[in-house]
Protein backbone atom coordinates (compact mmCIF):
# COMPACT_ATOMS: atom_id res chain seq x y z
CA UNK A 1 0.00 0.00 0.00
CA UNK A 2 1.30 3.45 -0.73
CA UNK A 3 1.41 6.10 1.91
CA UNK A 4 -1.24 8.01 0.03
CA UNK A 5 -3.43 4.98 -0.05
CA UNK A 6 -2.90 4.34 3.76
CA UNK A 7 -3.71 7.45 4.36
CA UNK A 8 -6.73 7.94 2.37
CA UNK A 9 -7.84 4.56 4.60
CA UNK A 10 -6.94 6.06 7.61
CA UNK A 11 -9.16 9.45 6.78
CA UNK A 12 -12.03 7.03 6.25
CA UNK A 13 -11.66 5.34 9.43
CA UNK A 14 -11.32 8.43 11.06
CA UNK A 15 -13.64 10.72 9.66
CA UNK A 16 -13.74 14.09 10.87
CA UNK A 17 -16.23 13.35 13.65
CA UNK A 18 -19.59 15.74 14.03
CA UNK A 19 -18.04 16.52 17.43
CA UNK A 20 -14.87 17.59 19.12
CA UNK A 21 -13.41 15.34 21.57
CA UNK A 22 -12.74 16.25 24.78
CA UNK A 23 -9.19 16.11 26.11
CA UNK A 24 -8.65 15.24 29.56
CA UNK A 25 -5.46 15.44 32.10
CA UNK A 26 -6.18 12.54 35.23
CA UNK A 27 -4.59 12.93 38.45
CA UNK A 28 -3.61 9.07 38.94
CA UNK A 29 -2.13 9.00 42.02
CA UNK A 30 -2.41 5.50 43.74
CA UNK A 31 -2.71 2.23 41.23
CA UNK A 32 -5.79 0.91 43.67
CA UNK A 33 -7.62 3.73 42.32
CA UNK A 34 -8.27 1.15 39.73
CA UNK A 35 -9.85 -1.27 42.08
CA UNK A 36 -11.27 0.93 45.39
CA UNK A 37 -14.13 2.46 45.11
CA UNK A 38 -13.34 6.39 46.57
CA UNK A 39 -13.99 10.35 46.00
CA UNK A 40 -11.68 9.67 42.40
CA UNK A 41 -12.53 6.24 41.11
CA UNK A 42 -16.34 7.71 41.56
CA UNK A 43 -15.10 11.11 39.40
CA UNK A 44 -13.50 9.38 36.76
CA UNK A 45 -16.24 7.23 36.50
CA UNK A 46 -18.84 10.19 36.57
CA UNK A 47 -16.76 11.91 33.78
CA UNK A 48 -16.54 8.40 31.46
CA UNK A 49 -20.17 8.53 31.48
CA UNK A 50 -20.59 12.12 30.51
CA UNK A 51 -18.08 11.86 27.53
CA UNK A 52 -19.22 11.28 23.62
CA UNK A 53 -17.87 7.95 22.87
CA UNK A 54 -14.70 8.65 21.22
CA UNK A 55 -13.43 6.10 18.09
CA UNK A 56 -10.05 5.51 20.27
CA UNK A 57 -7.88 6.67 23.21
CA UNK A 58 -4.36 7.92 22.28
CA UNK A 59 -2.60 8.28 26.18
CA UNK A 60 0.44 9.81 27.66
CA UNK A 61 1.24 8.21 30.29
CA UNK A 62 3.75 9.47 33.18
CA UNK A 63 5.12 5.66 33.38
CA UNK A 64 6.24 5.43 29.56
CA UNK A 65 9.17 7.21 28.93
CA UNK A 66 11.86 6.67 26.07
CA UNK A 67 14.38 8.13 23.66
CA UNK A 68 12.83 9.45 20.61
CA UNK A 69 9.13 9.62 20.83
CA UNK A 70 7.25 6.46 19.99
CA UNK A 71 3.18 5.10 19.83
CA UNK A 72 2.06 1.55 20.57
CA UNK A 73 1.19 -0.10 17.65
CA UNK A 74 0.41 -3.53 18.46
CA UNK A 75 -3.09 -4.81 17.97
CA UNK A 76 -3.89 -6.05 21.48
CA UNK A 77 -1.72 -4.37 24.07
CA UNK A 78 -0.37 -5.88 27.17
CA UNK A 79 -1.58 -4.75 30.72
CA UNK A 80 1.95 -4.05 32.22
CA UNK A 81 1.74 -3.99 36.12
CA UNK A 82 4.51 -1.48 36.62
CA UNK A 83 4.87 -1.09 40.39
CA UNK A 84 5.87 -3.13 43.45
CA UNK A 85 4.18 -3.42 47.39
CA UNK A 86 0.56 -3.49 46.33
CA UNK A 87 -1.86 -6.07 46.83
CA UNK A 88 -2.09 -9.42 44.51
CA UNK A 89 -5.58 -8.55 43.07
CA UNK A 90 -3.95 -5.52 41.45
CA UNK A 91 -0.99 -7.56 39.84
CA UNK A 92 -4.28 -10.02 38.36
CA UNK A 93 -6.13 -7.02 37.29
CA UNK A 94 -5.73 -7.16 33.09
CA UNK A 95 -7.69 -4.56 31.10
CA UNK A 96 -8.55 -5.87 27.67
CA UNK A 97 -8.90 -2.97 25.18
CA UNK A 98 -7.59 -3.15 21.74
CA UNK A 99 -5.07 -1.11 20.43
CA UNK A 100 -5.24 0.64 17.50
CA UNK A 101 -2.50 -0.33 14.75
CA UNK A 102 -4.57 2.81 12.52
CA UNK A 103 -4.48 5.18 14.86
CA UNK A 104 -0.42 4.90 15.64
CA UNK A 105 0.06 5.52 11.79
CA UNK A 106 -2.29 8.39 12.03
CA UNK A 107 -0.59 9.66 14.65
CA UNK A 108 2.79 9.27 12.97
CA UNK A 109 1.31 11.03 9.73
CA UNK A 110 0.30 13.49 12.23
CA UNK A 111 3.17 14.47 13.86
CA UNK A 112 5.89 16.47 12.18
CA UNK A 113 8.13 17.87 14.31
CA UNK A 114 9.51 14.35 15.23
CA UNK A 115 9.40 11.14 13.83
CA UNK A 116 7.27 8.72 15.69
CA UNK A 117 8.34 5.50 15.89
CA UNK A 118 6.09 1.95 16.12
CA UNK A 119 6.51 0.27 19.37
CA UNK A 120 5.36 -3.61 19.67
CA UNK A 121 6.45 -4.06 23.25
CA UNK A 122 5.16 -2.23 25.60
CA UNK A 123 1.29 -2.08 26.16
CA UNK A 124 -0.40 0.13 28.72
CA UNK A 125 1.36 0.86 31.84
CA UNK A 126 -0.91 1.71 35.00
CA UNK A 127 -1.08 5.15 34.20
CA UNK A 128 -2.90 4.39 30.92
CA UNK A 129 -4.92 1.33 32.78
CA UNK A 130 -6.08 2.65 35.77
CA UNK A 131 -7.41 5.62 34.82
CA UNK A 132 -9.05 4.32 31.65
CA UNK A 133 -10.86 1.00 33.85
CA UNK A 134 -12.76 3.63 35.26
CA UNK A 135 -13.38 5.84 31.96
CA UNK A 136 -14.25 2.93 29.70
CA UNK A 137 -15.07 0.49 32.20
CA UNK A 138 -16.38 -2.45 29.59
CA UNK A 139 -12.71 -2.18 27.51
CA UNK A 140 -14.68 -1.28 24.43
CA UNK A 141 -12.76 1.78 23.33
CA UNK A 142 -9.02 1.14 21.02
CA UNK A 143 -6.01 2.75 22.88
CA UNK A 144 -2.39 3.49 22.02
CA UNK A 145 -0.01 4.92 23.78
CA UNK A 146 2.48 8.11 23.18
CA UNK A 147 5.47 7.70 24.76
CA UNK A 148 7.43 11.05 26.70
CA UNK A 149 11.16 11.64 24.83
CA UNK A 150 13.29 12.32 28.09
CA UNK A 151 14.97 14.27 26.17
CA UNK A 152 12.98 16.96 25.31
CA UNK A 153 12.41 20.23 27.40
CA UNK A 154 8.72 20.97 28.66
CA UNK A 155 8.51 23.42 25.46
CA UNK A 156 9.39 20.73 22.95
CA UNK A 157 7.06 18.34 24.09
CA UNK A 158 4.33 21.23 24.13
CA UNK A 159 4.77 21.77 20.89
CA UNK A 160 4.45 17.87 19.89
CA UNK A 161 1.08 18.40 22.09
CA UNK A 162 0.07 20.98 19.44
CA UNK A 163 0.21 18.69 16.64
CA UNK A 164 -2.16 16.23 18.20
CA UNK A 165 -4.77 19.12 18.20
CA UNK A 166 -6.75 17.69 14.62
CA UNK A 167 -6.99 14.19 15.92
CA UNK A 168 -9.68 15.65 18.76
CA UNK A 169 -11.63 16.28 15.32
CA UNK A 170 -11.61 12.83 14.45
CA UNK A 171 -13.08 10.88 17.59
CA UNK A 172 -10.11 10.94 19.34
CA UNK A 173 -9.92 11.22 22.73
CA UNK A 174 -6.21 12.64 24.20
CA UNK A 175 -5.53 11.62 28.06
CA UNK A 176 -3.30 12.89 29.60
CA UNK A 177 -1.92 10.78 32.75
CA UNK A 178 0.10 12.09 35.65
CA UNK A 179 0.10 14.16 38.60
CA UNK A 180 0.34 17.86 38.89
CA UNK A 181 2.21 17.39 42.10
CA UNK A 182 4.19 14.30 42.47
CA UNK A 183 7.00 13.90 45.17
CA UNK A 184 7.45 10.10 45.88
CA UNK A 185 9.72 10.69 48.69
CA UNK A 186 7.89 12.39 50.71
CA UNK A 187 4.52 10.90 50.48
CA UNK A 188 2.94 10.46 53.34
CA UNK A 189 -0.13 8.05 52.80
CA UNK A 190 -2.30 10.71 54.48
CA UNK A 191 -4.87 12.58 53.55
CA UNK A 192 -3.27 15.87 54.21
CA UNK A 193 -0.94 17.76 52.42
CA UNK A 194 2.05 20.05 52.46
CA UNK A 195 1.74 23.60 51.90
CA UNK A 196 4.20 24.02 49.18
CA UNK A 197 2.27 21.36 47.60
CA UNK A 198 -0.74 23.87 47.60
CA UNK A 199 1.13 26.35 47.32
CA UNK A 200 2.54 24.51 43.95
CA UNK A 201 -1.09 23.59 42.87
CA UNK A 202 -2.81 26.90 43.35
CA UNK A 203 -0.27 28.62 41.04
CA UNK A 204 -0.38 25.81 37.95
CA UNK A 205 -4.81 26.01 38.59
CA UNK A 206 -4.54 29.71 38.52
CA UNK A 207 -2.34 29.15 35.38
CA UNK A 208 -4.76 26.87 33.50
CA UNK A 209 -7.65 29.05 34.42
CA UNK A 210 -6.33 32.51 32.89
CA UNK A 211 -5.30 29.81 29.83
CA UNK A 212 -1.42 31.16 30.39
CA UNK A 213 0.59 28.12 28.79
CA UNK A 214 3.71 29.85 29.11
CA UNK A 215 3.83 29.50 32.61
CA UNK A 216 2.85 26.71 32.77
CA UNK A 217 5.78 25.34 30.61
CA UNK A 218 8.73 27.48 32.21
CA UNK A 219 6.98 26.04 36.49
CA UNK A 220 10.55 25.70 37.46
CA UNK A 221 10.54 29.53 37.30
CA UNK A 222 8.46 28.88 40.64
CA UNK A 223 11.48 28.14 42.09
CA UNK A 224 11.88 26.09 45.78
CA UNK A 225 8.05 24.95 45.49
CA UNK A 226 8.40 23.54 41.96
CA UNK A 227 11.44 21.52 43.14
CA UNK A 228 9.97 20.30 45.99
CA UNK A 229 6.16 19.39 43.84
CA UNK A 230 8.72 17.76 40.92
CA UNK A 231 11.48 16.42 42.09
CA UNK A 232 11.24 14.86 38.17
CA UNK A 233 8.77 16.22 36.06
CA UNK A 234 7.23 12.79 34.05
CA UNK A 235 4.40 12.96 36.00
CA UNK A 236 3.51 16.90 34.88
CA UNK A 237 4.28 16.68 31.20
CA UNK A 238 1.69 14.52 30.17
CA UNK A 239 0.08 17.77 31.18
CA UNK A 240 1.35 19.76 29.13
CA UNK A 241 -0.11 17.30 26.24
CA UNK A 242 -3.59 17.96 26.85
CA UNK A 243 -3.59 21.59 27.07
CA UNK A 244 -1.23 22.24 23.71
CA UNK A 245 -4.37 20.69 22.47
CA UNK A 246 -6.63 23.71 23.91
CA UNK A 247 -7.99 25.99 21.52
CA UNK A 248 -8.14 29.82 22.44
CA UNK A 249 -11.84 30.16 23.32
CA UNK A 250 -12.13 26.26 24.63
CA UNK A 251 -12.99 26.23 28.51
CA UNK A 252 -11.09 23.89 31.06
CA UNK A 253 -12.67 22.54 34.52
CA UNK A 254 -11.51 20.35 37.13
CA UNK A 255 -12.87 17.03 38.15
CA UNK A 256 -10.73 16.45 41.04
CA UNK A 257 -8.82 19.16 42.59
CA UNK A 258 -7.21 18.08 45.81
CA UNK A 259 -3.70 17.39 46.93
CA UNK A 260 -3.51 14.29 48.78
CA UNK A 261 -0.81 12.10 50.31
CA UNK A 262 1.39 15.29 51.10
CA UNK A 263 2.64 15.54 48.02
CA UNK A 264 0.46 14.13 45.70
CA UNK A 265 -2.58 16.75 43.39
CA UNK A 266 -5.20 14.28 42.20
CA UNK A 267 -5.99 17.48 40.25
CA UNK A 268 -7.56 16.56 36.90
CA UNK A 269 -8.62 18.72 33.81
CA UNK A 270 -11.71 18.54 31.39
CA UNK A 271 -10.46 20.65 28.44
CA UNK A 272 -13.39 21.30 26.14
ZN1 LIG B 1 2.35 7.54 38.45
Amino acid sequence: MTLNQTLQQLNTQFADADEKMPALFVGHGNPMNALEDNEFSRAWIATGQALPKPNAVLCVSAHWETVGTQVTAMAQPRTIHDFGGFPRELFEYHYPAPGSPALARLTQATVMQTAVQFDHRWGLDHGAWSVLCRLFPHADVPVIQLSLDRRQTPAEHYALGKELRTLRHKGVLIVGSGNLVHNLGMITWQDNAYDWAIEFDAAITRAIQTGDHAAIMHYAKLGHVARLALPTNEHFLPLLYVLATQAANEPARFFADRVTYGSLSMRSVWIG
